[in-house]
């Protein structure tokens, strides 16, 4: 089928809600995808920041294969050992441990509705009505999420949002500013993702979290995209000797079956209580034993190590490169933002298409690397040389 003839079939049935696909993907192998006409192509999006272990890993085919040929979906009326499982290796590595607890659902908007659920509980008999979260922050599309997320422009088609949230700025002024008695929660993103890979300000979470603690407001972290081993830590909140209230999971958690995570540490293990939360789907066997396959990969195969040593190169040679298009450098492990001088990210995400490597533009400024976290030395070498020419067909 060519370009024309699918694009035309896809749009005549899907609803347009998203750009134009780029390609039409029939396979993937490791760090490859093909389209349908044979054309391979080295992904450094990994679904963005999904596949975690790449495409058609061998421990994840089994555990999925394995898992619904046996059981795979009961309902929360029933456990089942995956789903223990899942649970008990996401408070370790979170560092809930046993005080903490998980809510399973199914998609990260979806951990951010049991997040936004969590903080309105802490509402301390009605004196705590108030949610901050920040500007160009995103956090899901549903619409408690949406509410959450610091853009207008997607909220606008939408309005009335859900009430109580406030939005500030990044700063450790505007913070101090707006925090009282009257929040509940604070939600942050350790690194935004969405808005181009943008860290905080120094010293901002550390102080957040003091803050927080003073006036008896949670603080949640979505960690949607920073999570699962992706920045060289398991957590983004892990680089900065802290230790939160909440944190949402899922994009890489299952290396591309949907799930999502809420954790819960110390008491706000116990603010959703019985009947005031649930999810057909969430955590069921099928998902939770491709989580299984995913955490046990990347702690037996030291993914998160190789994060940070892979992004840590990859950051070197786009510093060495002392390109002009390149302004800045931005990142940690492999969630990677490349900050252009000038506004050209998306025909620069397309022509590294054309060359076979995919690259992603949030916006018209930034590119997004987030590639698989098995990359190793032939992928790093091949994205060197397909990202130079890329380069050189800009300029
Ligand atoms: C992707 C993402 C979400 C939303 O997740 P969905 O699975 O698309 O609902 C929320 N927050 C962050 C930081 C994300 O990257």
């Amino acid at each position: 089928m060519s370009h024309e003839d699918w694009l035309a079939e896809y749009r005549a049935r899907m609803m347009g809600t998203v750009t134009d696909p780029l390609a039409l993907l029939v396979k993937g192998e490791g760090c490859s995808v093909w389209d349908a006409e044979g054309t391979r192509y080295l992904d450094f999006l990994a679904g963005i920041a999904v596949n975690a272990l790449g495409h058609a890993h061998p421990a994840l085919v089994a555990a999925v294969n394995d898992q619904i040929a046996t059981l795979a979906h009961v309902s929360n009326y029933f456990a089942t050992p995956p789903q223990i499982s899942l649970a008990e290796t996401l408070l370790r590595i979170t560092g809930a441990g046993s005080d903490g607890r998980v809510f399973f659902c199914n998609s990260g908007a979806e951990a951010m509705e049991a997040a936004f659920k969590l903080a309105r509980r802490n509402s301390g008999e009605g004196s705590r009505q108030k949610i901050l979260a920040v500007h160009r922050s995103f956090h899901g599309r549903t619409m408690g999420a949406l509410s959450l997320t610091g853009q207008p422009a997607l909220q606008e088609p939408f309005l009335p949002m859900v009430p109580g949230v406030e939005h500030i700025d990044s700063t450790l002024e505007a913070l101090e500013a707006a925090i009282g008695p009257d929040v509940a929660a604070l939600v942050l993103e350790p690194i935004k993702g969405e808005a181009g890979v943008v860290e905080l300000p120094e010293g901002f979470l550390a102080r957040a979290r003091e803050l927080t603690r003073e006036h008896g407001a949670l603080l949640i972290l979505d960690e949607i995209q920073t999570g699962i081993g992706r920045t060289g830590e398991w957590f983004g909140f892990q680089h900065f000797g802290i230790v939160p209230d909440a944190v949402a999971i899922a994009k890489g958690l299952a290396g591309g079956v949907p799930i999502g995570a809420l954790v819960t540490f110390g008491e706000a293990s116990s603010l959703l209580q019985f009947g005031q939360h649930g999810s057909t789907f969430g955590g069921n066997p099928l998902a939770a034993a491709a989580g299984n396959a995913v955490l046990g990969e990347i702690e037996g195969s030291g993914l998160v190590a190789n994060a940070r040593k892979r992004g840590a190169e990859l950051m070197s040679f786009l510093r060495k490169l002392n390109h002009p298009l390149i302004a800045e450098v931005r990142g940690r492990g492999l969630l990677i933002g490349i900050g252009l001088s000038q506004a050209i990210a998306k025909p620069l995400s397309i022509a590294a298409l054309s060359r076979g490597l995919i690259i992603n533009a949030p916006n018209d400024s930034s590119i997004r690397l987030a590639p698989p976290l098995i990359i190793g030395d032939a992928e790093i070498a091949e994205f060197r040389e397909l990202f130079t020419a890329t380069l050189k067909d800009m300029t």
